[in-house]
């Protein structure tokens, strides 16, 4: 193990010196609350290096890592196009402020792949992507309310923090403080998988085509058709969030694998290959009500950035259709070992797969889960409360899990058949230790 891998680069060696400086000058330590332990307990560990489906930390200890960074990295960590890609543009000048090839380039990969979004417009997070398609679509039908489902996730606007998924979820928040009640005035929360009622006061329907922010939940056969159909009937625009889905169940990501295709798209993640970027995007008559072409405004002094456009372009041009599908069958395959490991541990699991995500609900010794199909019942799991045992297990083990229940495992290209077996045979010592501890109790 290099230098940096045991963190004698960084200064004090252990995680716990490194939170501590972390919690005096960053709020909690972390600069995104799902990053805290706060739902599990214990200290973060601090992370230094990572390389394919590993992670490093300031003490040297190495993680099969499932988090990557909540979907963020698809190739694994480091991968080497990306790594060429990103040092290629930044010794080109790292930004501008004025029109880029990379940034055409992004766009045309985007549009290239996703069948019916034919323009769109660069950001620097999922959470500008959804707030300003949020925009976009009230200026187009001149409505103001919008409707979400709870437990969906569309970044930290005020607007859309309501019902959320995610870190809201964790914390068990209705939604944020700070949020004045003008702002959500209009957002109507609905459960998933039921077509709500839409009326002509609705601007748009924004839904996470496959829920990847409450756990994994599914939609039901003719959820999203039905939005859309209702959508049309109302004259709202339907949104979906693909910034978790997007390019990563398949080159046209949720859209393609459902077949229904919304009014607008988010991206976000996968699509910045490790890099800050989101995008939303439509079709040409759609955008073309964005500024300065029509009346809604929208900006960024960094959107569509050199460095984050080379290492986007680099992931999507490096994966093709056969990744995808390799891919997903490796992780149909983890979820059922997955789930028949943990269960012959002890505990009682659930682990739900559509394409290459994975969610993983775990319950008390002798309960069996049926899968969720919506927030609530993905909470009356969670309510058991043996996520926080399960995955202090697998830390311990040296397998790293989200520290929290609400976030999907992202096994990605560079997680091979190998590292899937060692998690599985890991997760059942796991449960076992984890059901022999709740027995005696
Ligand atoms: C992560 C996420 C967002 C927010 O993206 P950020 O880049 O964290 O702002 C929005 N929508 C969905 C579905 C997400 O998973």
């Amino acid at each position: 193990m290099g230098e940096e891998a045991t963190g004698s680069t960084f200064g004090p060696a252990t995680n716990e010196e490194w939170f501590a400086r972390a919690r005096r000058v960053i709020p909690g330590g972390v600069d995104s609350p799902v990053r805290s332990f706060s739902s599990v307990g214990g200290t973060p560990f601090t992370a230094v290096r990572g390389k394919g489906p590993w992670l490093y930390d300031v003490e040297g200890i190495r993680y099969l890592d499932f988090i990557q960074s909540y979907g963020a990295v698809l190739l694994g960590h480091a991968h080497p196009v990306v790594v060429a890609a990103v040092t290629r543009a930044a010794e080109l000048g790292t930004t501008f402020g004025v029109p880029t090839p990379g940034e055409v380039t992004l766009a045309e990969a985007i549009c290239a792949r996703v069948p019916g979004c034919e323009q769109v417009r660069l950001v620097s997070s999922g959470t500008e992507a959804a707030m300003s398609a949020l925009r976009l679509a009230r200026g187009q039908t001149g409505r103001d309310r919008v409707i979400k489902f709870a437990g969906c996730y569309h970044g930290h606007s005020d607007g859309l923090l309501a019902g959320g998924g995610s870190g809201v979820a964790t914390l068990g928040l209705p939604g944020s403080a700070g949020v004045p009640a003008g702002s959500v005035a209009n957002t109507i929360v609905a459960p998933y998988n039921v077509v709500p009622e839409i009326d002509e006061t609705v601007a748009c329907v924004i839904v996470e085509p496959v829920a990847a922010n409450m756990n994994l939940v599914t939609p039901a056969a003719g959820f999203l058709a039905g939005l859309r159909a209702a959508c049309d009937a109302a004259g709202a625009l339907l949104i979906f969030d693909e910034v978790i889905t997007g390019f990563r169940l398949g080159e046209g990501g949720a859209t393609a694998r459902v077949g229904v295709s919304p009014d607008l798209w988010c991206f976000g993640k996968v699509i910045g290959g490790g890099l800050p970027v989101g995008a939303f995007g439509g079709s040409e008559g759609v955008m073309a009500a964005l500024a300065p072409n029509g009346p809604v405004y929208q900006a960024g002094t960094l959107s569509g950035n050199p460095l984050a456009t080379a290492a986007g372009c680099a992931v999507l041009d490096h994966v093709c259709a056969a990744d995808y599908e390799e891919l997903s069958s490796r992780a149909a395959r983890f979820a059922r070992d997955l789930g028949a490991s943990i269960t012959a541990g002890g505990l009682g699991a659930g682990v739900a797969s559509v394409g290459p995500l994975v969610g993983l609900f775990v319950a008390p010794p002798g309960i069996t889960i049926d899968l969720p199909t919506d927030y609530d019942g993905a909470r009356a799991i969670v309510d058991h409360d043996v996520y926080p045992r399960f995955f202090h297990a697998m830390l311990g083990r040296g397998i790293a899990l989200a520290p929290g229940p609400y976030e999907a495992l992202f096994p990605g290209l560079a997680h091979t058949e190998l590292e899937l077996a060692l998690a599985v045979e890991v997760a059942g010592e796991a449960a076992a230790e984890v059901a022999a501890a709740m027995e005696r109790t």
